[in-house]
């Protein structure tokens, strides 16, 4: 994401209007998504390369990635097995030692290179004797007039793409940096430049210009220029998106206003009372802040900077309605806030939405408030792609709108549903708040849809992703946020064991006596198979298919052999909705003991009972959603154990895995897993409110973010 250029600035131009850049060249930078000259002037370096100093060719190392420089003294192609592979050679000779570097099955490397040629090679030896390099990263040093581009500075080196060559495009950044280094202007809502040379410190704004960072990225004259540029240049983008999401905001604040949505306890109270447990402090300090949003009272205590990473504490009292992010880890118990934030609603004469993101979960939902809100004389209605439920399931027409029977009551509803709330065409009417469970499994897109349904209504979007600071200011800087930080009482604690597969027979024979024992166990496998209610759900990071990921259905046989005489229940995406839920109501019956399913459990799904959970192929799931997962168990006071079975070859693989068994924090696995996958994984695929930043690195700049957003709320 790049500041919005002014549309008539110069850099707007498409590349191809440059002098050099045929239909081919436009088309290789096409692919690299360099479409503009200021595409062009942000094509950021993948590295930098010190062609001041050489490391000799008898200091190379096996450990070590370096830049070496010298003379092609002998080179050939070599070819085998009958034509069909081949090995190219050089030896390069610097005075100090000789260098092999070889390519593997590219004859074509051959007409690249000359004996005589001067090159510069990057990589790290293979070999020792000889000296071996395979497959380095190689630029022919050419002299010229532009030859002080790329040798005796430190060198950009660029990602690639195939036809296009280093040298070139360093060669056409430095020209068209040269031509129009002199439009780059300071961005619309940008920190004003100090002009110096020092990293920007978090509320010392000393930055080198716009233009000046540019220069710096591509060209800089000390190892790290390269960083302060990047920095601007980072702070200009998170800038960018805050200021985006700051007026969207300011927008709306103008244009709406707080339905008065704060209830008068009348249902509440039977409610809490019928309920069996009491609050937790953390439950209800959440729920003062909500009614304090949908009372339509203004700032509300969460509203202080300390306490929120969402909008700030700011002297207006404009009642503006509720845009709240509720965080709390899985099991914290979200559900029956959603419950009393919707009775509020309820309360005060409005309908409520509460949207999920599977079928499975809208059931789960749907029943528990029908549990709960039948004996208020609330009517809770459930619409999902495939089912309905309510008075006779049917349509009727009203003003040429589908209208559902139960809104032709005067009394107020719950409508509980899947993603088919926003596309059934249909209407709430009176509808004063909509609450968004999982809401990183929704695009913010489609987030901003459902609450165009009404006049305006209250929000809640509930998450149980735990998001790391970084993340949170980016995507939800529009929103306020609350945090539930404390289980309810008397849980029991989720013990987590990594296991190789060879100790599958210990595992299930463990498992058997836990049955014995009364307790259920979910097992859990990676599967390609996600389309419940598509196309929200793409949560498996298994989508790479790959021949030995055990497929449920396939396993479902082995699982009914290890755990017999138990029964074993069958859940995924590809189930006829009736199906899922009539396994879903047997093993909440427990008239099945194991539940065989794929990720689709990870969302919400809540049977006490079941204490015991093995993921197979666990190396294939992000930390976070195993976290997930493991959330499923350990909610009542049973001891409950997540065994981990991996696969992974690798050592690394495994370690990872083990910060699960180190620690229940939610936070501390969602950061290592934003550290180890990045935020598109953590997030899941469908989080479309990310921009791809250039520069921004929402691991490492914390302190970027914060300086943006504080800049942005003072000054937009
Ligand atoms: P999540 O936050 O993951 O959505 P749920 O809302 O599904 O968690 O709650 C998990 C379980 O804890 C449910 O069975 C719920 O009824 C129960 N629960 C919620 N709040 C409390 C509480 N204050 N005391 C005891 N149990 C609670
Ligand atoms: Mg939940």
């Amino acid at each position: 994401m790049s500041p919005p250029e002014n549309k008539t600035s110069p850099l707007a131009a498409p590349v191809a209007s440059l002098w050099g850049v045929g239909t081919e060249r436009a088309a290789q930078l096409a692919r690299l998504d360099i479409h503009t000259i200021e595409d062009l002037l942000l094509h950021r370096p993948r590295r930098y390369e010190d062609r001041r100093h050489f490391k000799k060719i008898s200091e190379l190392t096996k450990d070590e990635s370096a830049t070496a420089r010298g003379t092609i003294v002998a080179q050939g192609l070599k070819r085998f097995r009958g034509g069909s592979k081949s090995v190219f050679e050089f030896v390069l000779d610097d005075g100090t030692a000789r260098l092999h570097c070889r390519w593997w099955n590219l004859p074509f490397m051959e007409k690249y290179f000359a004996v005589g040629d001067e090159v510069f090679v990057f990589g790290k030896l293979v070999e020792t004797k000889p000296r071996t390099m395979d497959h380095p990263e190689t630029e022919v040093i050419e002299g010229g007039e532009e030859g002080f581009i790329h040798i005796n500075r430190i060198a950009p080196v660029y990602p690639l793409t195939e036809g296009l060559p280093q040298r070139w495009l360093r060669g056409f950044i430095w020209r068209t940096l040269e031509k129009f280094e002199r439009h780059i202007a300071e961005p619309a809502f940008g920190v004003p430049p100090s002009g110096g040379r020092e990293p920007a410190k978090a509320g010392t704004p000393n930055l080198p210009t716009r233009a000046n960072a540019v220069r710096m990225i591509h060209f800089p004259e000390e190892r790290a220029d390269a960083e302060i540029a990047r920095r601007r240049l980072a702070l200009d983008e998170f800038i960018a998106l805050q200021s985006a999401m700051q007026l969207r905001r300011k927008n709306f604040e103008a244009r709406s206003r707080a339905l008065p949505c704060g209830g008068d306890n009348r249902l509440m109270k039977p409610f809490l009372a019928q309920l069996g447990f009491k609050l937790t402090g953390a439950q209800t300090k959440v729920l003062r802040e909500i009614r304090a949003d949908m009372s339509g009272a203004g700032v509300s205590p969460a509203r202080s900077e300390s306490a929120t990473h969402g909008r700030d504490a700011r002297a207006t009292t404009t009642a503006t309605p509720m845009r709240r992010l509720l965080q709390g880890d899985v099991g914290s118990g979200k559900t029956v806030v959603a419950a009393c934030t919707a009775l509020m609603a309820l309360e005060s004469g409005f309908n409520a939405a509460l949207m999920a993101p599977t079928e499975i979960l809208a059931e789960q939902h749907f029943r528990n408030l029908q549990k709960w809100f039948e004996p208020l004389g609330v009517k809770a209605e459930l619409q999902t792609g495939s089912g309905k439920s309510g008075e006779d399931g049917r349509w009727k027409m009203e003003d040429g709108k589908r209208v559902r029977p139960a809104i032709l009551h005067s009394q107020s509803s719950i409508f509980v549903g899947t993603h088919a709330l926003l596309t059934s065409g249909f209407d709430i009417p009176n509808l004063g708040l909509v609450i968004i469970d999982e809401q990183h499994k929704f695009g913010v897109a489609q987030r901003e849809q459902l609450v165009r349904k009404g006049n305006y209504p209250h929000l809640l979007v509930m998450t149980a992703t735990p998001i790391p600071r970084t993340l949170g200011l980016t995507l939800y800087g529009d929103l306020d946020v609350s945090v539930i930080d404390e289980m309810p009482a008397g849980r029991g604690r989720v013990k987590t064991f990594v296991r190789t597969a060879d100790k599958l027979p210990k595992v299930w024979e463990f498992i058997r006596g836990k049955l014995a024992a009364g307790r259920q166990v979910y097992v859990i496998y990676p599967r390609v198979e996600e389309q419940d209610t598509a196309p929200v759900l793409r949560s498996s990071p298994a989508t790479e298919g790959g021949n030995d990921i055990k497929a449920v259905t396939k396993e479902l046989e082995n699982v009914r052999r290890a755990l017999a005489p138990f029964r074993v229940g069958l859940l995924h995406g590809r189930l006829k909705s009736r199906e899922k839920d009539e396994v879903m109501t047997a093993f909440r019956a427990n008239q099945i003991q194991a539940l065989v399913a794929t990720a689709l459990v990870e969302v919400g799904v809540d049977v006490p009972n079941a204490s015991i959970m093995l993921i197979e192929n666990a190396e294939r799931f992000g930390l976070a959603q195993l976290h997930q997962l493991r959330g499923r168990i350990g909610r009542d006071a049973h001891e409950s154990q997540c065994i981990l079975v991996s696969g992974a070859k690798t050592e690394e693989a495994r370690q990872r895995l083990k910060v699960l068994e180190d620690t229940a924090d939610g936070f501390r696995i969602a950061e290592a897993d934003l550290k180890l996958r990045g935020p598109g994984e953590l997030l899941g695929r469908q989080q479309s409110g990310l921009p791809n930043f250039r520069f921004g690195n929402l691991v490492d700049d914390l302190d970027l973010i914060r300086q943006a957003r504080e800049w942005v709320m003072r000054n937009v």
